[in-house]
């Protein structure tokens, strides 16, 4: 689907192979693939202008060199060209970041969701797609109203879908939608459903019966939340659509259906920063659970095609950060070193690389420290359990674990580990202190370890 974005972000970065530097010129030239292939994908002119001078604008305000680093024993290499599709990726994902909630709740009474949208959009699925959602994922108990009496065949067609999910839905024949809407309510409440999703009337286009129509029943039942539906394979009117809907209702959001089928993409990338609405879902299938909370880092990355690269450039990152590891293995080193600090610091170290490594900097520490210092993801998460399972006290005194072993059984209990791990992870913590100050004190060491000023 995204294949000719995908295309066009590789090809700039081929035009920085090579490369050491990003500068205007070498920017310029791969902007301009980026800026075809998004114009391909439909993407609005605007958002493609603003998108690229964003991208412009970071990728010279960085100095952005070839950099390598080898910290945990691997060697990570960054070119300018993986530097340029970073910076590509973080304003893709700006572009597409939505503030507050996907779905906001109501602090008391039933929660409202007014689903609106042209016909075929595939508003009418989707009301049933959403019901499904929030059975699943929010553990809800949804009301679906059929008020869309524009298309004769909607209220039969959401029935349908509603009895197959086992999710009831409210009509009353022959009633207007506003009436049915309002009665829907009040069946809510009375029967204790706490979200009413209202699948309202769709029309071939956007006109005024159908905006007033829509403002009547939301001023009626002031539903916390509206979602237009717009079909993705409609490219740039996607766009101008959910802009209409958007200046008389205020969405509080967009469903992007079909972007299973061959849509471009355009418009995931051009809702929220043309109309101010952001994308909050999107659909993928005709099924009932095609359905998925729009996920802009997602997105992007399939937009880009290089989750590779991505993924690369956050180690490099991080591991890049040296000058942080380093002040904070410094904490370490003096002594401040509690219990609660213990999971974050270690995950530190992990991130740093082995603690043998921090010290084998140091001249002349080599061989101190003790194979089995390092602990693995899946220990962590054992310990993560362990400490959970202290009291406060004995936080702040872990030598009560040592005085009183019915802590170890109570605690070995509490975590589901076996009593020997507790006492383990208790010996591990204190030879890391006592260890990590013993180094500390050898301060004249400390001015070795590299990045440390
Ligand atoms: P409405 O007129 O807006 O209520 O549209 P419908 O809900 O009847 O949907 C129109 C058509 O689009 C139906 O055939 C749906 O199955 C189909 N449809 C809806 N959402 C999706 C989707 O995410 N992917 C695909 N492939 N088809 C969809």
């Amino acid at each position: 689907m995204f294949d000719a974005l995908a295309n066009g972000f590789r090809q700039a970065k081929n035009r920085l192979a090579g490369l050491t530097e990003l500068n205007e010129q070498n920017i310029d030239t791969a902007l301009r693939e980026v800026r075809l292939s998004l114009l391909e994908a439909d993407v609005e002119l605007g958002v493609v202008k603003a998108f690229l001078a964003r991208v412009k604008e970071k990728a010279l305000g960085e100095v952005v060199r070839v950099k390598t680093k080898s910290a945990d024993g691997s060697t990570v290499k960054v070119s300018a060209g993986d530097q340029f599709i970073k910076i590509c990726h973080d304003e893709l994902v700006a572009f597409m970041t939505a503030e507050g909630p996907a779905i906001t709740f109501a602090e008391k009474g039933p929660t409202g969701i007014m689903m609106v949208g042209l016909q075929g959009s595939g508003k009418t699925t989707t009301t049933s797609k959403l019901a499904h959602y929030l059975t699943r994922e929010e553990k809800k108990k949804p009301l679906l109203v059929a008020a869309d009496m524009q298309r004769p065949a909607a209220v039969e067609q959401l029935q349908v879908l509603g009895r197959s999910l086992k999710i009831p839905v409210f009509n009353i024949p022959g009633e207007t939608p506003l009436e049915i809407c309002k009665k829907a309510r009040e069946e809510a409440r009375a029967k204790g459903y706490d979200v009413i999703i209202y699948d309202t009337a769709g029309r071939l286009a956007i006109d005024a019966p159908l905006m007033d129509e829509l403002g009547a029943i939301k001023d009626a039942v002031k539903p916390e939340n509206i979602f237009l539906v717009v079909d993705s394979m409609i490219g740039q009117d996607a766009v101008k659509v959910s802009k209409g809907f958007h200046d008389r209702l205020e969405l509080t959001g967009v469903v992007l259906t079909k972007l299973d089928g061959d849509a471009r993409g355009g418009a995931a990338l051009s809702v929220k920063e043309v109309t101010g609405a952001p994308v909050r879902f999107i659909g993928v299938g005709e099924g009932a659970d095609k359905f998925e909370e729009f996920r802009p880092e997602g997105m992007a990355s399939r937009v880009l095609g290089m989750g590779d690269v991505v993924g690369l450039m956050k180690d490099f990152q991080s591991v890049v950060d040296e000058q942080k590891a380093a002040e904070d293995a410094m904490k370490m080193l003096q002594g401040q070193f509690t219990l609660d600090d213990f999971l974050s610091q270690i995950r530190m170290i992990q991130k740093m690389g082995s603690l043998k490594d921090i010290v084998g900097k140091m001249p002349g520490m080599d061989g101190m420290i003790p194979p089995d210092a390092n602990l693995d993801d899946r220990e962590l998460v054992k310990i993560e359990a362990i400490i959970q399972s202290f009291t406060k006290f004995e936080k702040n005194d872990p030598y009560s674990l040592v005085r009183d072993p019915s802590r170890v059984k109570r605690i070995a209990k509490g975590s589901g580990s076996p009593e020997q791990a507790v006492s383990e992870l208790v010996q591990k913590f204190l030879f890391m202190r006592q260890m990590m100050q013993g180094l500390g004190q050898n301060m004249g060491l400390l001015g070795n370890i590299p990045g440390l000023k």
